[in-house]
């Protein structure tokens, strides 16, 4: 970015890491550098700074807590978002009309998934309790359709509101809000595709509501306990840095089994590790640079090619 792009952007936005090294913010702890990542603080701002990013030219990427992202290229020109603030928030609509024994909640999407939780906890409204271990945020889980245990977000999901350019002229400059039913998105396994969206766009995702049954309180937290209890057995725990499963399950498989029968658990790139515990998790022992993770998830790759004929697709986002 120019100087006085710098300039604008700071008048812009009060929050902007300059020069940001991605490694800090994300879960691999690990990453390139981005000319700039700014922490937007409520619609107002965002919309200002996507109709100034748009009319620069300057290109931008949404990013959530950044647990399923690597930042591989050394450098990323433009910016990137986090929605912060006002965005951070999740809490019961009480007055909305629900089928009897149902309860709904909005979260904004910067709110991370632990605290929606938490929210639905106190309200007494289960159905999420699955997503009580997971370091995401509601637009992070949402773009990714992020599920455990059986539960996926989108099952729970009333109606997402998105922000895009107003009308037919996407260079018009004014972006306004529009409320998506959870039925207008193409949600597929660990992936979302949005009305409108060409091949490699990205929606904007600013809150979510979310539909939850009505469940005892002390109920809903025992299935917290034990889904968290079930996680620390099978996830590596304090042996390094993840962006948890490292690959898409092949259907009817399971991509760790497959890592594990092509006998690549414990395959080292560098500090970069298959994880000894869940052959699915590729960590980042400390050291690791994003060239030895990707180098090593295509070692991963080709090994699981030759024994089981299968290409397996990345689930971490690579940027
Ligand atoms: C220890 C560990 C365990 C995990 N366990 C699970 C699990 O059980 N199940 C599971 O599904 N995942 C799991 N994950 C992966 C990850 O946490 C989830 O995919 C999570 O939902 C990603 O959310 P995020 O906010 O971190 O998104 P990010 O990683 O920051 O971004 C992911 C994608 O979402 C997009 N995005 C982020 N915010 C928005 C927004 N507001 N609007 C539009 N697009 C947006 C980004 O552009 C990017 O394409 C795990 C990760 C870790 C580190």
């Amino acid at each position: 970015m120019i100087a006085e792009e710098r300039a604008a952007l700071a008048r812009l936005c009060a929050t902007v890491h300059w020069d940001a090294d991605m490694g800090a913010y994300s879960t691999f702890r690990t990453g390139g550098r981005v000319d700039a990542l700014v922490d937007v603080q409520d619609l107002e701002e965002l919309g200002s700074l996507l109709s100034w990013l748009q009319g620069q030219g300057i290109s931008w990427r949404l990013i959530g807590g950044g647990s399923n992202i690597l930042v591989a290229s050394p450098r990323v020109e433009g910016v990137f978002l986090r929605l912060k603030g006002g965005f951070c928030q999740a809490r019961k609509l009480p007055d909305a009309p629900t089928a009897f024994g149902t309860g709904l909640v909005r979260a904004g999407a910067g709110c991370s998934l632990p605290r929606l939780v938490r929210c639905c906890s106190l309200e007494g409204l289960g159905g999420l309790e699955w997503a009580v271990g997971i370091p995401g945020t509601v637009g992070g889980a949402l773009r990714m359709n992020a599920g455990a245990y059986g539960g996926t977000i989108s099952h729970q999901l009333s109606r997402v509101s998105v922000i895009a350019p107003a009308g037919s002229d996407s260079n018009s400059g004014v972006w306004k809000v529009e409320q998506l039913g959870a039925e207008q998105i193409d949600f597929g396994y660990r992936s979302s595709r949005f009305p409108g969206a060409g091949p490699g766009e990205q929606p904007v995702i600013v809150s979510a509501d979310f539909i939850l049954d009505q469940a005892e309180p002390e109920d809903i937290r025992n299935r917290e306990k034990e889904y968290s209890r079930q996680r620390r057995a099978s996830q590596p725990q304090g042996t390094g840095f993840s962006a948890g499963s490292f690959f898409k399950n092949p259907p009817g498989e399971s991509a760790g089994r497959l890592i594990e029968a092509a006998g690549l658990k414990g395959l080292e790139q560098g500090d970069a590790q298959v994880s000894c515990c869940h052959a699915n998790f590729i960590v980042n022992r400390g050291q690791a640079t994003p060239g030895e993770i990707i180098t090593l998830m295509k070692r991963v790759q080709q090994g699981v090619a030759d024994s089981a004929g299968v290409v397996l697709e990345p689930e971490v986002v690579i940027l």
